[in-house]
């Protein structure tokens, strides 16, 4: 048995920055299926909000996010957000991250959709990769110990208490029990239970649903974000970065068409209202082969280009053989974010003592309905920041929590049943297919456009492939990186996620930020103006409404 005063779960931002946050006063070690450096966050283009400009504010900032979210972020947690935000930014900045800056020395700022201002802190498209790889190496100089390739399998719950995790470390196929005083998930978004997604193959929302299955609450689950820009075909992420730097969206038609949907923001949109827009153009048959828009990016000029959007010239010529500079990138809409998480305060507290969440895998809820481009990166250094204090000040403070045997042979029997259940060679059904059914399901019926018949088709599939799941075993023995087992597992954590996306998106008949019903095309604040809480039932998830903190902004109509 493995000890530590606080174990994080994931080496992405939110992880490594709560990883040194708790280190300031307690002992602390890092567990995580990736090694760190390859974690999703390092995808990330665009940047980081902060209102840093001198025209800009904090006040104005929150004003962006709280519309961004259409009223259903809570608006506590997003002054902690914005008000933290300069402080983050600079203490980035003296750990080391070369942002990209102004003639004078200033940080630079690029605009993001849905903002007031250039308040994107970047460097060049590469913002995420120079972040995650400066906060790794302030780990490694405070000796923080990791666990890179070992996956969190399972919380040790005693009393209602985390006690600790099961582990299952892929290089030596084994199973390790980790207790702690606090267990910070860090775990990130389910991306992939979308065939069409920006999001790296380790994105299965692994956090989410091992702390459901604990007992944890989920909230907003029915909120998943669709990017509009994606490389049409491989869904490789083209960044917002490319229209806040002057990209222009158009149809067959040549048409700058965000004309006609968001006159003032045009391209600079949020989100939601430019993937609807796109899907509409193509729909109405104003698409390229009735699948795609341009993204034209040409009237910048190659030198521009290769300075601020080097990777989005890589990625376009790798991916697409279109070199920007020279023609319109072909782009769809594709799952990106995972808006909902495990339900937590602003310190990162979840319903369980001892459990704690921040980044992609949390709800605070900072984003409601709805993500501006440039929060979540900010979300996870924000808050992963304030779990690893929190953690810290739990573990000094609390005493260790009890773990009996029974607690520990209750998971490790239900490891053993898994192990036990059928391979293909016995029946005839696979963790592959019931995966591709899965994404594919999730793609065609919960997609940007929902209704009602189509999401109570989506919940009846998504209930045949559980049933499927469960009698079938990993395909493979237990062997050192088995990569058989880990997709075997990580499709159990998108069945259970899916489901809980599904139904809600089911239960709630508004159309609100993401969540968009053909049926319900108006947003009710009388009815829906709440978020979504859902516990692990007997049958599936049991949901109940939550009231949303609304402390300055009261809801108006959302227009851009
Ligand atoms: C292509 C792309 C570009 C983006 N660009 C921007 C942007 O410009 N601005 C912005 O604000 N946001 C952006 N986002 C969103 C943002 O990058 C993510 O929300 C954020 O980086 C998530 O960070 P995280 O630390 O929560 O999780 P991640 O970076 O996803 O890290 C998750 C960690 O958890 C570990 N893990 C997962 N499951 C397990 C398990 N079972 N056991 C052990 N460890 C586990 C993984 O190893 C990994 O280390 C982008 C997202 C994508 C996909």
């Amino acid at each position: 048995m493995l000890i530590h005063e606080v174990l994080v779960v994931g080496g992405g931002l939110a992880g490594l920055m709560a990883a040194l946050a708790a280190s300031e006063k307690a002992e602390v070690a890092v567990l995580t299926k990736l090694y760190p450096t390859r974690s999703h966050s390092g995808a990330a283009q665009g940047g980081f909000n902060s209102a840093l400009g001198a025209d800009d504010s904090i006040e104005a900032h929150i004003y962006d996010t709280v519309k961004g979210s259409d009223y259903l972020g809570d608006q506590d947690a997003i002054e902690v957000l914005c008000s933290d935000g300069p402080e983050v930014i600079f203490e980035l900045e003296r750990m080391g991250v070369p942002w990209t800056r102004n003639a004078d020395g200033s940080i630079a700022q690029r605009a993001l959709g849905g903002a007031g201002f250039p308040r994107a802190c970047f460097a060049a498209d590469f913002s995420g990769h120079v972040v995650l790889h400066t906060l790794y190496e302030q780990v490694l100089k405070r000796g923080i110990k990791i666990y890179p390739e070992w996956h969190l399998v399972e919380l040790l719950v005693e009393g209602g208490q985390v006690a600790g995790v099961l582990a299952y470390d892929l290089s030596r196929a084994s199973l390790e029990v980790i207790r702690a005083k606090a267990v910070i998930l860090a775990t990130g978004g389910y991306g992939r239970a979308f065939a069409k997604t920006t999001n790296a193959h380790a994105n299965t929302g692994d956090g989410m649903a091992v702390a459901y299955r604990a007992g944890a609450v989920l909230s907003d689950m029915e909120f998943v974000q669709f990017h509009p820009t994606t490389l049409y075909g491989t869904n490789v992420l083209i960044s917002e970065a490319a229209r806040g730097e002057g990209g222009y969206l158009r149809n067959i038609n040549g048409e700058r068409f965000m004309a006609g949907y968001a006159p003032s923001k045009m391209e600079l949109a949020p989100r939601d209202v430019v993937s609807r827009a796109i899907f509409r153009e193509i729909k109405e048959g104003r698409g390229f082969a009735g699948q795609y828009v341009h993204l034209d990016l040409t009237h910048l000029g190659e030198t521009m280009i290769k300075e601020r959007l080097p990777q989005v010239r890589d990625l376009s010529i790798r991916y697409a053989g279109v070199d920007p500079a020279k023609a319109p990138v072909p782009v769809e809409p594709a799952q990106h974010y995972s808006m909902g998480g495990v339900r937590t305060d602003v310190w990162g507290m979840t319903s369980l003592p001892g459990l704690l969440a921040a980044g992609e895998v949390a709800n605070v809820s900072v984003h409601g309905a709805n993500r501006l481009g440039g929060n979540s990166l900010l979300e996870t250094v924000v808050f992963g920041r304030r779990a690893g204090h929190k953690a810290a000040q739990l573990a000094k403070n609390e005493p260790w929590p009890a773990l009996s045997q029974t607690t520990v042979n209750r998971s490790l029997d239900s490891w053993s049943s898994m192990l036990a259940g059928e391979r293909k060679s016995v029946r005839n059904d696979s963790t592959f297919l019931i995966r591709q059914e899965l994404t594919g399901t999730m793609t065609s019926l919960v997609g940007v456009f929902r209704v009602g018949s189509e999401l109570e088709e989506a919940v009846n599939k998504l209930t045949e492939l559980k049933e499927r799941y469960r009698k079938l075993g990993p395909p493979e023995e237990i062997h050192p990186f088995n990569y058989a087992l880990v997709d075997h597992l990580e499709t159990g954590y998108l069945l259970d996620l899916s489901e809980v996306i599904a139904r809600g998106a089911l239960r709630r008949t508004e159309s609100r930020g993401a969540h968009y019903r053909l049926d319900y095309p108006s947003r009710d604040d009388q009815r829906w103006l709440c978020h979504t809480f859902a516990c692990r039932g007997k049958d599936g998830p049991e949901f109940t409404d939550g009231p949303v903190k609304i402390t300055r902004y009261q809801p108006q109509e959302r227009g851009y």
